[in-house]
């Protein structure tokens, strides 16, 4: 993990850093190179920053990070020892006893041993208090970008799982109304060849009735053309004889074509519903499960003067 103080272009630590709104802060030079027609992002939180020429001033310069590169150097610290020689006997400005007196490098007094001591002792409670206060914000912040990201981490991993059940619904209702397709096509193509074999049928009836109608015209052929009338009584006996069998094979026909029988099949599609659509519908709420703000107003203390957001790493 690069650390506070190192430099995310030159990964070195940061030479005379400056700092951009956004808190981040970046080599002088190394900043320089990266911008392009006065505008930067910060590789950090994607701030866009304009008009740098105005913002990038001495102002800007990172003190916090040249405190702490100064700290771990300890450069500043190595001239100093425990046993320096006492500068000066005098009496002490603090409690006025004569004794051997060093300045504190606190207030810059010349003061006793015992004094120097009770005011290492008041910085120390503020600085112990400044740095609890500052870690259990840092801390604070962490637990809310972690959460903030499992949170996302787990939607990411319910998007998936929706992603999956659109295909997998969508499968099956291909599947469905693929098979219901078969179902549906066979029974046409049944219905199809049962109207045909009727055809057939109905067709070979209506041969029949043909033939019926010209033996019938046969009959009424011989009426006309036979002359002698002894003859047409044997005849008209013999056709009143053999009528009603006529007759009754005729009822067996009329029987076998009978319209009323005859069945219809229809098809009645059904619309596509609204409700039940193909694949349902996403809906965004906003009851994100994390207990993350979405701005850090609830941290009033890390807000700067102008409002912005600001973050303190240590
Ligand atoms: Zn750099
Ligand atoms: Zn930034
Ligand atoms: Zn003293
Ligand atoms: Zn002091």
């Amino acid at each position: 993990m690069e650390s506070f103080v190192q430099c995310h272009y030159c990964k070195k630590d940061l030479n005379n850093p400056l700092e951009l709104v956004c808190r981040h802060s970046y080599c002088t030079d190394c900043l320089k190179k990266e911008i392009q027609n006065d505008k930067i992002i910060c590789p950090i939180c994607g701030t866009e920053h304009t008009a740098l020429a105005a913002s990038l001033s001495s102002a800007s310069q990172d003190k916090l990070a040249t405190y702490v590169i100064g700290l771990n150097s300890g450069e500043p610290y190595s001239v100093i020892t425990d046993d320096a020689p006492a500068t000066i006997v005098a009496a002490c400005s603090e409690c006025r006893n004569t004794t051997d007196l060093r300045p504190c490098f606190h207030c810059g007094k010349p003061l006793c041993a015992d004094c120097r001591t009770k005011h290492y002792e008041s910085q120390k409670k503020e600085v112990d208090k400044s740095i609890t206060s500052l870690m259990t914000t840092t801390n604070e912040l962490i637990v809310l970008a972690q959460a903030l990201n499992t949170s996302r981490t787990g939607r990411i991993q319910e998007y998936k799982t929706i992603k999956e059940q659109v295909s997998t619904h969508v499968k099956d209702l291909v599947k469905k109304l693929h098979d219901d397709e078969q179902v549906l096509q066979k029974k046409l193509d049944a219905t199809i060849q049962a109207e045909n074999e009727k055809i057939a049928v109905t067709e070979r009836e209506r041969q029949y009735l043909e033939k019926n109608k010209a033996a019938l015209d046969q009959v009424m052929e011989k009426y006309r053309n036979e002359t002698n009338q002894m003859i047409l009584i044997k005849m008209h006996k013999d056709y009143l004889d053999s009528a009603p069998v006529w007759k009754d094979r005729l009822h067996a026909h009329a029987n076998r074509i009978s319209t009323k029988k005859e069945e219809e099949l229809h098809f009645h599609p059904i619309p596509l519903g609204t409700n039940d659509g193909l694949v349902g519908k996403l809906t965004a709420s906003k009851n994100v499960n994390v207990n993350a703000p979405s701005n850090d107003s609830h941290l009033p203390s890390l807000k700067n003067p102008t409002g912005s957001r600001s973050c303190i790493i240590l």
